[in-house]
């Protein structure tokens, strides 16, 4: 069972939030302002933290993007009417997940166990190396990083890297538009989107090799992109 923060200013909301996991068997510590939050993080060592965007101190934003360097538990963004500009910027810093106000307890207490399940197996007994060769530039999925040929680095959003990564991680194997969907876009796919298209666009012109020219990710009919074979593998030794 996944322990959870909730960072929440409003006492009766958190109160029946707490209640209701409590209920369903899962440790729930709460904390009604950011800076409580950052105490109880360290603490209290939750799986996962609720963050709602409103709070008295802390600007939601800038704690989703501390939370998120860590690594160590996943992330749901609790957003009001009128935040869905904050919500957006939550995803793109590495929140997991976002719930909507008003939702149903249960449905919280499904999306805190979908994020740890998959936040979960993110920190596996034997991780894999974390340093990857993608033609002339080294992505360093722990640190969530990557530098070119000369060791500059290249920004990269949240859903480009999230891309990237589920294009790593399928080891030369076509990777669905569905699949990159849900990996970087956190939604479902359909068939007039071209939101993934115009992310791999994106990412394409960050890992542009002007010396060959050669498309690093290529798109296959019906299937979806791959990374070429040539341009990914994990670095030996240098886990
Ligand atoms: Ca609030």
């Amino acid at each position: 069972m996944p322990r959870v923060l909730l960072i929440e200013d409003n006492v009766a909301v958190a109160e029946a939030i707490r209640r209701f996991l409590e209920r369903s068997g899962m440790p729930t510590a709460w904390a009604p302002t950011g800076a409580r939050g950052m105490e109880l993080k360290k603490s209290f060592s939750p799986d996962v933290v609720l963050v709602d965007l409103g709070l008295p101190d802390t600007n939601g934003v800038s704690l989703i993007g501390w939370l998120s360097q860590k690594h160590d538990c996943g992330i749901i963004v609790v957003s009001g009417r009128g935040e869905e500009t904050e919500r957006v910027v939550g995803l793109e810093l590495g929140a997991d997940d976002y719930i909507a106000k008003p939702f149903h307890l249960r449905e919280m207490v499904a999306r805190i166990r979908a994020v740890h399940r998959r936040t979960h197996s993110r920190a596996p007994a034997n991780p894999p190396p974390s340093l990857h060769h993608v033609g002339p530039f080294t992505v360093d999925l722990q640190r969530r990083a990557m530098v070119d040929a000369s060791g500059r680095p290249v920004v990269l959003t949240g859903a480009e890297f999230a891309a990237l990564q589920t294009l790593l991680e399928a080891a030369g194997e076509p990777v669905s538009r569905e699949r990159l969907s849900e990996a970087a876009l956190r939604r479902p796919w359909r068939a007039e989107d071209r939101s993934i298209d115009q992310l791999i666009f994106g990412l394409r012109r960050k890992l542009a090799d002007d010396d060959r020219g050669q498309r690093l990710i290529q798109s296959v009919r019906g299937a979806g992109y791959v990374l070429a074979r040539n341009g990914g593998g994990a670095v030996a030794g240098e886990t």
